[in-house]
């Protein structure tokens, strides 16, 4: 706090005036909140530093954001005066303007690569896309490609957009795109980045970013569920709004400063199920590729991916299982037939060392499938995938 603020403070406690200074309606109201320091999870609030000591009626808070500004504020239940001295960072309610917390420092973000063994033998059915990758995203990846794209002054597209249902492979096809081209993967998953503090998602934006740009091989920044910070409509501002659109604007910039400067070499994917939802201005800068649900063709190429290690009766007839599939099963269904009608074996033989999958495995799994007792599963926290190898401070 400026020498001339405290005056002004001083100044005003002498004077008990309280010019210049907003009281916030909550101190002619009792609340009933359950929560007696009023806050629900879902609401950003403000941050603020505590700029005086406790007066024995109120403390001083200076609130960032576009609600900039000094608050007499109580102490809040539950705190004693002297744990809220000046310089402690606080949480304030948007709408209350009460103290709900007392905030830990925040460090930045560390994002660590993901490490992955992934490639595009591991994909079935997705041929196109890998082909459309590989020359978009590819040749940028690849050095000699890339300085033969600058000397030839090519405007490659440095953004793209994964349209697809859930399941469908789009972070296993970022997965291998990243191992095949020696690239680091920096993922993190869209609604990670809706944070409780305003300005905080736009933070983990610019560090994602930095540490893209700092590394020493080509990388691949991988959003995926982008639609969390990317819709086209903020309804509510006090619930959200501004908070997404800062990260929002954010990525925006990164995308932009990407394109302008050119010599970085960092490539955006993003990933999400409803692109009508989306911003335009996010849309217009990316270039979209449709990751579909497998039709009968792809369906089979998933199975041999998933079947190719499992030791196989001769009744397994791959065409007849794909058959039996649903038309909507993804690639994450198929695999997990595939590893239920494994498990299924190994419990059906006595010496699992004779085990083999059967048709009957196929179809028992199917069925628990389509029934709902096979559960869902998440690639996303799972275990040779897993992610976000980011570290929360
Ligand atoms: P989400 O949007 O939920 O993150 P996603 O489209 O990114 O879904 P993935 O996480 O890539 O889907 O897929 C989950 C798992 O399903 C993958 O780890 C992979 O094993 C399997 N899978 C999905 N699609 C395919 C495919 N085309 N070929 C082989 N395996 C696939």
């Amino acid at each position: 706090m400026s020498e001339q603020n405290n005056k002004d403070l001083e100044k005003d406690k002498e004077d008990g005036k309280k010019q210049r200074v907003q009281f916030p309606q909550y101190f002619q109201q009792q609340t009933k909140d359950k929560n007696p320091n009023g806050t629900t999870l879902k609401t950003p609030v403000l941050r603020g530093v505590i700029v005086s000591e406790f007066d024995g009626s109120r403390i001083w808070v200076e609130a960032s954001g576009n609600m900039k500004g000094r608050y007499g504020v109580e102490v809040p239940q539950g705190y004693n005066p002297e744990d809220l001295q000046p310089g402690t960072e606080v949480a304030l309610d948007p709408n209350t303007f009460k103290i709900t917390d007392v905030v830990e420092k925040v460090r930045d973000s560390e994002f660590v690569p993901v490490q992955t063994k992934t490639t595009f033998q591991d994909i079935g059915g997705l041929d196109h896309v890998i082909k459309s990758l590989n020359s978009n995203v590819g040749a940028q990846l690849d050095s000699d490609k890339l300085d033969k794209i600058q000397s030839w002054g090519l405007d490659m597209d440095k953004s793209i957009l994964l349209i697809g249902r859930p399941g469908t492979g789009k972070t296993h096809l970022v997965k291998a795109l990243s191992n095949e081209y020696d690239a680091d993967m920096f993922m993190i998953n869209g609604p990670q980045l809706v944070e409780k503090f305003i300005g905080e998602g736009a933070k983990k934006v610019k560090r994602l970013y930095e540490q893209a740009r700092a590394s020493d091989r080509p990388a691949i920044v991988f959003i995926d569920e982008v639609d969390a910070i990317a819709k086209k409509r903020l309804d509510d501002r006090r619930h959200g709004g501004e908070e997404v659109e800062r990260t929002m604007s954010q990525l925006l910039s990164e995308l932009d400063g990407l394109d302008s400067e050119g010599d970085d070499n960092v490539i955006s994917i993003f990933a999400t199920n409803t692109p009508d939802i989306m911003d335009p201005a996010l849309l217009n800068r990316t270039s979209a590729i449709e990751v579909p649900v497998p039709d009968m063709e792809a369906k089979k190429e998933i199975l041999q991916v998933h079947t190719r290690k499992l030791e196989l009766e001769d009744d397994i007839d791959i065409e007849l299982v794909a058959s039996e599939l649903d038309d909507d099963f993804t690639g994450r269904d198929i695999k997990q037939i595939a590893r239920q009608a494994a498990v299924n074996a190994l419990e059906r033989f006595e010496d699992v060392k004779n085990a083999k999958v059967s048709m009957a495995d196929f179809n028992e799994a199917i069925k628990d499938l389509k029934e709902g007792n096979l559960g869902v599963e998440k690639d996303f926290l799972g275990n040779e995938n897993r992610h976000p190898d980011e570290m929360f401070a």
